[in-house]
């Protein structure tokens, strides 16, 4: 027994792919106690199977075992779907209503074999009291590395009303137009409990709309209040100031040059392409038309086309990618449902083995949760989040997809009730 005075809990048999890029082998006996990776191995002599008091024991036997995945790129407070006498926009206009959805969007997550998420920017603050209600044992979820609403200027992505109208506390933008109001910004939101401060320059990348030195007062704000830093660039001209201003990661770096991306290599910082929301609006384009999806199509499969290439290219210059879907950023994006989808178009698009998209996945993602060292990998002294699934990943990529090969969830060393009343997407439905 733990010294928490909970069981043991006991994986036996099965094959492990524990996240470090090793080959699939052989399981005997993962051990964990409390919330912790004790061995794993062959079954330690002072661990009794039979001890049914102490030890709960999981037979894996003819499944597979891997960490918890790791959606880096997943938004829990946006405005979808909006309900009937809401304010129009991509808010409810109520804070509280926000907070609950969005409490019970995550058990979605979680429910999928999800064990973290990284979370870039949303409405209010909404995010960090989720996560904290999280941390805190006051309902069960991922674990979450929350960013608040995105720094912007006029004209970047989510500056959508008129001057006069600014970006109102419901959007998740947050305009500041010098220097200054980007470094009281990020005081105000460290204040209020983010983990890392999301930039955002211009929607496609058209043009450059962050200064080098606004990313840089940021990042130097940030960084000595122990916040990182973010940014989404799609530009070549962002992606490079970006690198040179020392962000932590760049979201998408789809318009990067070959001499940018040499300059991200050099800075070592990872990138997080984010296909996946295109690869479903692109494949629902082409099955209800354009105009139903009210994005333009063939934007999206520029992005598409030209993230295929930079995730070719990042791994021939060694620069680590990260993966994220973008769910909760849209209605065409569910929970629970797409976040192991940027998988599949790492191994179809990207080139990536299956084991290197589940290593990407994993053990690098854990980067962007700001727990690097501490999950991602099934190894002794790591935290227990574990799935079991009854097919066998590097086969087929796409089964990771959905939770519907899970057999078990284990997050924190706990085990995850996968039969929990689960009506969220009814509810979804009926508030659209
Ligand atoms: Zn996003």
């Amino acid at each position: 027994m733990s010294a928490l005075g909970k069981k043991t809990l006991l994986i036996r048999n099965g094959t492990l792919i524990d996240g470090s890029g090793s080959p699939a082998a052989r399981n005997d006996a993962i051990v964990i106690e409390g919330n912790r990776i004790k061995s794993i191995g062959a079954l330690p002599p002072d661990v009794h199977p039979e001890d049914h008091k102490n030890v709960e024991v999981i037979d894996a036997a003819g499944q597979w075992i891997m960490p918890g995945l790791i959606d880096a790129h997943c938004h829990v407070s946006y405005g979808y779907p909006s309900v009937k006498g809401e304010g129009k926009g991509k808010g409810p206009t109520r804070p509280e209503f926000s907070t609950l959805r969005s409490a019970r969007s995550v058990q979605k997550v979680l429910r999928a074999g999800v064990t973290s998420i990284s979370v870039p920017g949303g409405t209010w603050f909404t995010d960090v009291g989720v996560r904290d209600a999280i941390r805190l044992g006051l309902m069960e979820g991922p674990r979450m590395f929350v960013a608040g609403r995105m720094i912007v200027t006029y004209g970047c992505i989510e500056d959508d009303e008129p001057s006069w109208e600014g970006t109102p506390e419901h959007s998740i933008g947050k305009l500041c137009n010098s220097a200054d109001e980007m470094v009281t910004e990020v005081r105000r939101q460290g204040k209020h409990g983010v983990n890392f401060i999301k930039m955002a320059d211009s929607r496609s990348g058209e043009s450059q709309m962050l200064a080098r030195d606004e990313i840089a007062a940021v990042v130097g704000e940030a960084h000595r209040r122990n916040l990182r830093v973010a940014i989404h660039s799609r530009g070549a001209g962002s992606t490079r100031a970006a690198a040179e201003a020392g962000v932590d990661w760049i979201i998408h770096a789809d318009l990067a040059t070959d001499r940018d991306l040499e300059a991200v290599a050099k800075a070592g910082i990872p990138i997080l392409p984010t296909a996946t929301f295109l690869a479903v609006v692109i494949e629902l384009g082409g099955k209800v038309g354009a105009e139903k999806v009210q994005l333009d199509i063939n934007r999206m499969k520029r992005h598409y086309d030209l993230l295929g290439e930079l995730m070719r290219k990042s791994r021939t210059l060694g620069i680590k990618l990260l993966v994220g879907t973008d769910t909760g950023n849209n209605s065409f994006t569910p929970y629970g449902e797409l976040h192991a989808k940027e998988l599949e178009i790492f191994v179809n698009h990207g080139g990536f083995t299956p084991m290197e998209a589940i290593v990407a996945a994993t053990k690098h993602n854990a980067y962007a949760v700001g727990l690097e060292g501490e999950v991602g990998e099934i190894a002794p002294g790591r935290l227990a989040d574990v799935i079991v699934l009854k097919k066998d990943p590097i086969a087929d990529i796409t089964i990771l997809q959905g939770g519907r090969h899970l057999s078990w969830v284990i997050k924190d060393g706990k085990i995850v009730d996968l039969g929990a009343p689960e009506d969220l997407l009814a509810f979804q439905q009926a508030a659209e």
